[in-house]
C-alpha cells in the first residue's frame, strides 16, 4: 500500500511524505516543522510517526525544517556525505546516515530507496526511486535536475508515482525579468527541467500518476505547465493521471492500491 503527498513544493520549500506500508517518511523537509506537522495532520499522520527524512541535497527549499526535526523530534536523516557536510554548515550537527548513489537503503522494514546521481548546482544532489519488497518501484521523485539522462530513464521506467520536477515554461523565463546570468542558471545542465523536459520523461518512463512539483511562481503557472506537458505526451503511451501541487498548498493525497 503506498500513500504519498507533496506537503509543500516549489522554489520556496520542498517536503514530500511517502508511506509505504507502516514505513513513513519524509523527502526532504525545506518547510518549518511546524508546517510540517500541522500539514501532516490534516492527511491523518503525524511527525512523531515519522521513521526519518531522505535528503536531496543542501538548498535552502529542502532544509528549512532539519534543526527542528532533528532536535524536537529526534528524528533520523539520509543524506550523501557530502551534502551532509554542506546542510551542517548551515544548521548544525544533525543525526543523519549516509548514502551513496546507486547503493540501496532502508530507514525502516519495507521501502527500499535507490539514490540516482542527477546534475544540479549544489555539492552531490540525488533523485531517489523507491520500490517495495516485491521490487515493485512505486516512487520516483526527481527534482532540481538540470538534464535527464538515459541513465534516470532506465532506472525511472514504469514506475507507478513520479514526482517530477516541471520548473518552468521556456517561453515565460525567456520572457521574465529574471537576470541574464539566472536564466542561463536555470537553463544550464546543472539548472531546472523545464515542462518540456517533464513531457519527455513522462513519455519516456510511462508512470499510472505523474506530480507536477517544484513549479516557479515567476516562470510558470500551473495551467501553463498542464496544458505544455499535455500537449508533448505521446499518442503511443498510456496517458498518466496528472496531479498539480497548488501554489502554497499540499497535493491531494496519492494512493496506490498494491
Ligand atoms: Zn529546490
Ligand atoms: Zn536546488
Amino acid at each position: 500500500m503506498l500513500k504519498a503527498c507533496v506537503l509543500a513544493s516549489s522554489s520556496k520549500g520542498n517536503a514530500t511524505f511517502v508511506r509505504i506500508g507502516n514505513d513513513r517518511f519524509l523527502i526532504d523537509a525545506g518547510i518549518s516543522a511546524r508546517r510540517i506537522n500541522k500539514t501532516l495532520r490534516e492527511i491523518g499522520e503525524n511527525t512523531r510517526s515519522l521513521k526519518g527524512v531522505i535528503l536531496t541535497h543542501e538548498h535552502q527549499d529542502h532544509i528549512t525544517g532539519i534543526k527542528t526535526l532533528s532536535h524536537k523530534y529526534g528524528l533520523r536523516f539520509f543524506s550523501t556525505f557530502d551534502t551532509y557536510q554542506r546542510i551542517r554548515k548551515q544548521v548544525g550537527s544533525f543525526d543523519a546516515d549516509f548514502i551513496e548513489v546507486g547503493e540501496d537503503f532502508q530507514v525502516g522494514d519495507e521501502a527500499i530507496i535507490t539514490p540516482y546521481e542527477i546534475q544540479h548546482d549544489s555539492a552531490d544532489p540525488v533523485a531517489f526511486l523507491i520500490k517495495d519488497r516485491n521490487d515493485i518501484p512505486l516512487v520516483g521523485y526527481l527534482n532540481d535536475c538540470g538534464r535527464i539522462t538515459p541513465f534516470l530513464i532506465d532506472g525511472f521506467r514504469n514506475v507507478k508515482v513520479l514526482i517530477i520536477e516541471a520548473n518552468h515554461s521556456f517561453d515565460l523565463l525567456l520572457r521574465s525579468s529574471y537576470p541574464t546570468f539566472l536564466k542561463l542558471r536555470i537553463l544550464s545542465s546543472k539548472g531546472h527541467l523545464s515542462n518540456w523536459s517533464a513531457a519527455e520523461f513522462i513519455n519516456a518512463t510511462v508512470p499510472q500518476i505523474a506530480v507536477l512539483s517544484h513549479r516557479s511562481e515567476e516562470n510558470n503557472t500551473p495551467g501553463v505547465s498542464l496544458s505544455e506537458i499535455e500537449t508533448l505526451l505521446s499518442d503511443k503511451i498510456t496517458k498518466p493521471f496528472i496531479v498539480i501541487v497548488p501554489d502554497k498548498e499540499r497535493s491531494t493525497i496519492i494512493r496506490t492500491l498494491e
